[in-house]
């Protein structure tokens, strides 16, 4: 498989704060793939060397077969995750700008601007000043400045941010039509759930290092399973079991890891005589549960 996107031993420092330490990752044509990790993991700083706002003090990255990423600027989409930038230029004129300069002649660029701006439900808004649109409107213009070009490779910092649950449902259709187009997309978030449904891989990050990366049904098979039961009666009992690694008793509802070689058909007959069991359900562990069981229950994200 083509490699799009790779980095090598990235490490960057800010004063007495590293903020990436020694990172390696490789994504491959066609791939969706997430950074993930809690606020300050290092994920923006990562985004921003990969797009050369900074250089790496270490370690190097190859974007679209080259070491400097000014020179494929055309070829990739870049949404930050800071908003606000040209506050006075109206919308319309903004998206113009930002797709000619990424190479599309005039007419290519209004038409595409037209076409994003119905689809994003912005088109009423071309002729505002940026600085008067919403939050959530700032964000579907920024998807589309990284988008309008029409690129190889989508580098997207917390793309969902600020997006209502409609536009995010849109906006998770817009990446799959990419990934099926071949086109590639890497995006970084803190929500778990929004890499599990998206990545095909992932790289999750934790104080700048790696905690784990690859495919995701990979990552999820080193895991042991998780038992998430319905149930009515005493929870108490899952307590005194030697079956029982793990437990997460919420009252109704529990979410369990057994000892290692337990049946959970052995465990589910011997709880069901003490407690009514409404729902059985073995389930790989979420990224979320991953995260946790990682890097520990201190610090959830
Ligand atoms: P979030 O999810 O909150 O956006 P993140 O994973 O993107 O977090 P970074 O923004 O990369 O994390 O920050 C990593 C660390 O580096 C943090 O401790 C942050 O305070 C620090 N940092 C990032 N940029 C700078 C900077 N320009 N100057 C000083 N410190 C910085």
């Amino acid at each position: 498989m083509d490699v799009v996107l790779e980095g090598h031993g990235l490490r960057k420092q800010f004063g007495q704060v590293i903020a990436v330490d020694g990172l390696d990752f490789e994504i491959h044509k066609g791939q969706i793939y997430g950074f993930l990790g809690p606020n300050g993991a290092g994920k923006t700083t990562t985004l921003r060397m990969i797009v050369g706002i900074h250089l790496p003090d270490e370690g190097g990255i190859r974007i679209l077969g080259t070491d400097n990423p000014r020179l494929v600027r055309s070829r990739y989409g870049y949404l930050p995750e800071e908003r606000g930038l040209y506050k006075k230029m109206k919308v319309l004129d903004l998206i113009l700008y930002f797709a000619q300069l990424k190479g599309l002649t005039r007419e290519e660029a209004q038409k595409r601007a037209f076409y994003w701006l119905e689809r994003m439900d912005l088109a009423h808004k071309a002729e505002k000043k940026c600085e008067e649109l919403s939050r959530g409107m700032q964000q579907k213009l920024q998807w589309i400045l990284a988008l309008v070009h029409d690129p190889d490779l989508l580098i997207l910092d917390e793309p969902f941010s600020g997006l209502d649950p409609v536009f995010t449902e849109v906006m998770r259709g817009v990446l799959l039509e990419e990934k099926r187009a071949g086109k590639t997309v890497l995006f970084s978030t803190h929500v778990m759930e929004e890499a599990e449904q998206l990545c095909d891989a992932i790289l999750l990050i934790h104080k700048g290092r790696k905690v784990i990366d690859g495919d995701l049904h990979d990552v999820k098979a080193q895991y042991k399973p998780m038992i998430f039961i319905e149930y009515r009666g005493d929870g108490h009992i899952f307590e005194n079991m030697s079956v029982v690694e793990k437990i997460r008793d919420y009252g109704n509802q529990a979410e369990i890891i057994l000892a290692d070689n337990v049946p959970p058909h052995e465990f589910l007959r011997e709880i069901v005589q003490h407690i009514d069991v409404f729902r059985f359900d073995v389930r790989a562990p979420s990224l979320r549960e991953i995260f946790i069981r990682t890097v520990g229950e201190d610090h959830e994200a």
